[in-house]
């Protein structure tokens, strides 16, 4: 089946391009780009439309797998809202086995094309050592390493480190671990230790194994870390550690709230001096107080009966968000988590907002935006087929409406279709029209081979 886009803007940053032209899509890839009409099966007419490569999301959390089976819902509205390769198992969190899970996601289909990290808190579990306030044994850090080995070994895109979450790691446990990275020169991600004014030194530590190690490295959701005041000095510093030599890039999420669980340690003592805010600033998105704001009396029951429970906190700061996106170190990430189809909206929403929000008003041009969502990523993942759209590429393309594209979801409805995204094609199939799913097991697992 052969399918043309025609008149479209095709805006292409992996190959510098922006002009209108033509291509033509067969058997999975871009076979042709032209100004001509060729002959098709298909014709897409994208005439007052951009097209793009496939969005990219680099930092996400997958669907959980029950009875063998993974339960699509966040891959579902990544696809919805433009994305055609995402990469789960962030934050030192994996729901399952990330080798087991892209068996599964080959086995099945997906979606969207997804990548896994393999995350250091699973495999720190998987170890035994389930108290995250303690360090691990010598043993249990054999073991973690030989996990997290065979998980880069199985095709994960690297190792993912919630440092945050997990205090008791220390030094030698996590540059140990890290160390696993060094022979394929594989990428770790991290949300890091600390945020607001001690951000600074948990980029440092993360840095340092980027240094000895010589491999690439991954700053999460910076708004989420630095949205207090400290963004233009954390890409300072980030950028001295580029200009020195470093391979390291950031990515961050286009809200002005962060979502997390209510028993972990971002709740720790001090919150609320650390965010400058009071209660109210939390708001709880499951549970019998579903919606509400917390009171210190709702705060400390959740907190003690229901840890699980997700929650919203609106205090970053408007002016640091837009300051991130501004670098071009910094990429669009979802950090998209949903739960029982609870969350927050980035997860249905962060890409069609970015458009929406940063590039309609003109502060970051279409070009640059769609960079930080296809180039830079693919560049990054070293997808050398995706994130662009030159003939050979693979034919993974989304079509939509530069003046109409907006997110649909809400905090109240997190799940909500976003609006103005008229095709996204993965592998020249068209696996969603109209923000809706028409087909949604057009993606795979991508392993990352050496
Ligand atoms: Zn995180």
């Amino acid at each position: 089946m052969k399918t043309l886009i025609k008149n479209g803007l095709v805006v292409d940053p992996a190959n510098l391009v922006q002009t209108h032209l033509n291509l033509l899509l067969e058997d999975g890839k871009i076979v042709a780009v032209t100004e001509e009409e060729p002959e098709a099966d298909r014709v897409i007419d994208a005439a007052g439309k951009v097209v793009a490569p496939g969005f990219i999301d680099i930092h996400m959390h997958e669907d959980p797998v029950k009875d063998d089976k993974i339960q699509f819902c966040i891959f579902d509205a990544m696809l919805r809202m433009g994305v055609t390769t995402a990469v789960g198992g962030n934050c030192g969190i994996n729901v399952y086995d990330p080798v087991k899970y892209l068996d599964l996601l080959e086995r099945d289909g997906a979606p969207v094309n997804v990548m896994m990290f393999a995350g250091h808190q699973y495999y720190r579990e998987a170890a035994g050592a389930l108290d995250k306030y303690s360090p691990v044994t010598e043993e249990q850090r054999k073991m973690m390493k030989k996990g997290l080995e065979e998980a880069l070994e199985a095709g994960c895109v690297g190792i993912s480190y919630g440092l945050r979450y997990v205090p008791g790691t220390g030094r030698e446990e996590f540059l140990d671990t890290a160390s696993c990275c060094q022979k394929e020169h594989r990428l770790i991600s991290a949300h890091v230790r600390d945020d607001e004014e001690r951000v600074f030194g948990a980029v440092a530590e993360v840095a340092e194994a980027g240094k000895i190690f010589d491999i690439p490295v991954e700053i999460s959701h910076i708004g989420s870390m630095a949205g207090f005041g400290q963004m233009e000095q954390l890409l300072k510093q980030v950028d001295g550690y580029r200009m020195n030599g470093m391979d390291i890039t950031c990515d961050c999420y286009p809200y002005f709230a962060f979502s997390t669980r209510i028993g972990a340690t971002t709740y720790d003592d001090g919150w609320l001096e650390r965010y400058h805010c009071d209660y109210d600033a939390c708001q709880l998105m499951e549970g019998k107080y579903k919606g509400q704001r917390c009171t210190p009396e709702t705060f400390a029951e959740m907190r003690r009966d229901f840890p699980e429970c997700l929650t919203v906190c609106y205090v970053m700061d408007q002016k640091d968000i837009r300051m991130a996106f501004s670098d071009p170190g910094v990429m669009l990430g979802s950090d998209g988590l949903i739960d029982n189809g609870q969350g927050h909206p980035r997860a249905a929403g962060s890409f069609p907002k970015f458009f929406a929000d940063f590039v309609r008003d003109g502060s970051i041009s279409l070009y640059d935006g769609i960079a930080k969502m296809t180039s830079i990523p693919a560049k990054r993942l070293g997808l050398a087929d995706k994130g662009r759209l030159n003939v050979g590429a693979d034919a993974d393309v989304v079509v939509f409406d530069p003046e109409k594209i907006r997110d649909g979801a809400t905090f109240d409805d997190p799940m909500l279709p976003p609006f103005g995204i008229d095709y996204v094609l993965i592998g020249g199939e068209i696996a969603a029209k109209d923000c809706r799913i028409v087909k949604g097991d057009l993606g795979t697992a991508i392993r990352k081979r050496s």
